[in-house]
């Protein structure tokens, strides 16, 4: 009898990555700076409603497929919950409670009448057809009925929803209240088409709002950022709209990557271009003005400033000692784990943290609600304007806090956003 050869030891897993907890952790460290009552403090550990629902879709080869949709409802101490969709195979529970704090206290530091709240469904929108996505987002948006509303909870784009899935959503929900509501309740998403009740600078307010936070600092710092050389991950809504922005400034794109991989080109990207191809393409694979690298080259690429803007928990240690920037803004959320963050500040690289960086698209998407509200249409420069100053604005409380609790920018940012909320509570207390 032949004897079997012993199967081979499966590979470690890592361990799984709690956003979650990590999210807790920054609250915990920031509560303490700004002696937040425990209880306060207990409350916001927690998110209030944590919705997940289930529904079936009629894919187009006629079968059925069961999907598993979520929506996290943080708080809304300060006003309706608030907070994007997102559509990705690796979406979680943990990642949605982590996301959906993150709103909280990104709505409070912005100085917003909005609370927090994130979801979205685990699958991946590149394996589907258009009517798919669209039958997909519309019973998502079905199943979640009444738990959300212009009044109570808002949604918007995150990763892999944009402004058509905000449309359908949008139909959907019109016409599931009745006639007589229908136009009253256009504020239930933003980040709309403009014919469809979005406004202008949605698109890119998230890539704008992250670039005058990167100036702020450079103004600090004594930092041109003329000719100096920029790397992106992930190249979609932030990463793009960022990089075409910066190119503006004279920053040059040398590396970029997305879910398909990396690309690098020494003489710079022209970022608008990718922009282009990459809404024609879906990713950038296949552009041809650039060399294809690995994962492990791109965070090693000699460059300035690098942008993440894809998904959390990209920069651990290997990544942290591989980078040869002086700035890192952070356009996705969470995209440096704490061990990761650690060897940044040993190697002296800085972080313009995600919840003011990448700020701009919740702080456009409040004007897009007060438009819808009021039935207005803003101009882009009115958008534009206010926008510079909401960001210049939180930057400088950020900056201060810093200084004064002698803390770095991501605690700052908690504290600041942590303050304000600390006050309603107290004013408010709890009910009965
Ligand atoms: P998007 O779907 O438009 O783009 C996501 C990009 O990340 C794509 O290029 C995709 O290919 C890439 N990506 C996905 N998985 C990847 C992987 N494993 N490795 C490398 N790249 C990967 O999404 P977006 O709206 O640009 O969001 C990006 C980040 O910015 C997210 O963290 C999101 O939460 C955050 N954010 C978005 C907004 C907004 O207004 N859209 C606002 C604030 C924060």
């Amino acid at each position: 009898m032949q004897s079997v050869p012993p199967a081979p030891a499966s590979a470690p897993q890592p361990p799984k990555y709690e956003f979650f907890k990590v999210i807790q952790n920054y609250l915990d460290d920031a509560a303490k700076l700004v002696q937040m009552p425990e209880y306060i403090r207990s409350i916001l550990s927690q998110p209030k409603n944590e919705i997940i629902v289930h529904f079936p879709v009629r894919m187009d080869s006629g079968e059925y497929r069961v999907f598993k949709g979520y929506r996290i409802q943080h708080s809304n101490i300060l006003g309706p919950y608030k907070g994007g969709m997102r559509y990705h195979e690796s979406a979680s529970l943990d990642d949605f409670k982590a996301l959906a704090a993150m709103m909280t206290w990104k709505c409070s530091l912005m100085n917003l009448p909005f609370g927090g709240g994130k979801g979205g469904i685990k699958f991946s929108p590149h394996g589907v057809s258009r009517h798919e996505l669209s039958r997909i987002t519309r019973r998502f948006f079905h199943a979640l009925g009444s738990n959300i509303g212009p009044d109570y909870d808002i949604a918007a784009p995150d990763v892999g929803t944009n402004a058509q899935t905000m449309a359908w959503a949008l139909d959907t929900y019109m016409n599931s209240v009745g006639m007589v509501s229908k136009q009253s309740v256009m504020g239930v998403v933003t980040g709309k088409p403009v014919s469809s009740g979005g406004t202008y600078g949605r698109e890119k307010a998230t890539g704008q709002g992250l670039v005058h936070c990167i100036l702020d600092w450079a103004d600090r710092a004594r930092f041109d950022v003329k000719g100096k050389k920029l790397i992106v991950q992930g190249f979609g809504n932030v990463g793009s709209n960022a990089a075409v922005l910066l190119s503006q400034l004279g920053v040059s794109l040398v590396a970029v990557g997305d879910h398909t991989g990396y690309l690098y080109n020494p003489e710079g990207f022209n970022a608008y271009r990718l922009k282009q191809y990459v809404e024609q393409n879906g990713s950038i694979a296949g552009y041809a003005n650039g060399t294809k690298i690995e994962r492990e080259q791109f965070f090693g690429t000699q460059a300035d400033i690098f942008v993440p803007a894809a998904l959390e928990n990209q920069v651990g240690t290997a990544e942290a000692e591989a980078l040869q920037v002086q700035l890192i803004a952070e356009g996705a959320n969470g995209p440096c784990s704490p061990e990761g963050e650690e060897v940044l500040k040993r190697r002296g690289i800085e972080i313009l943290p995600d919840v003011l960086c990448n700020a701009g698209g919740v702080t456009v998407s409040y004007y897009e609600w007060v438009q819808n509200r009021r039935s207005e249409q803003w101009t882009i420069q009115e958008v534009d304007q206010r926008l510079e100053l909401a960001m210049h604005d939180a930057y400088d409380r950020m900056a201060r806090f810093a200084k004064l609790h002698d803390c770095d920018y991501r605690r700052a940012c908690y504290g600041v956003a942590l303050q304000r909320i600390t006050q309603v509570y107290t004013e408010r207390e709890i009910f009965p």
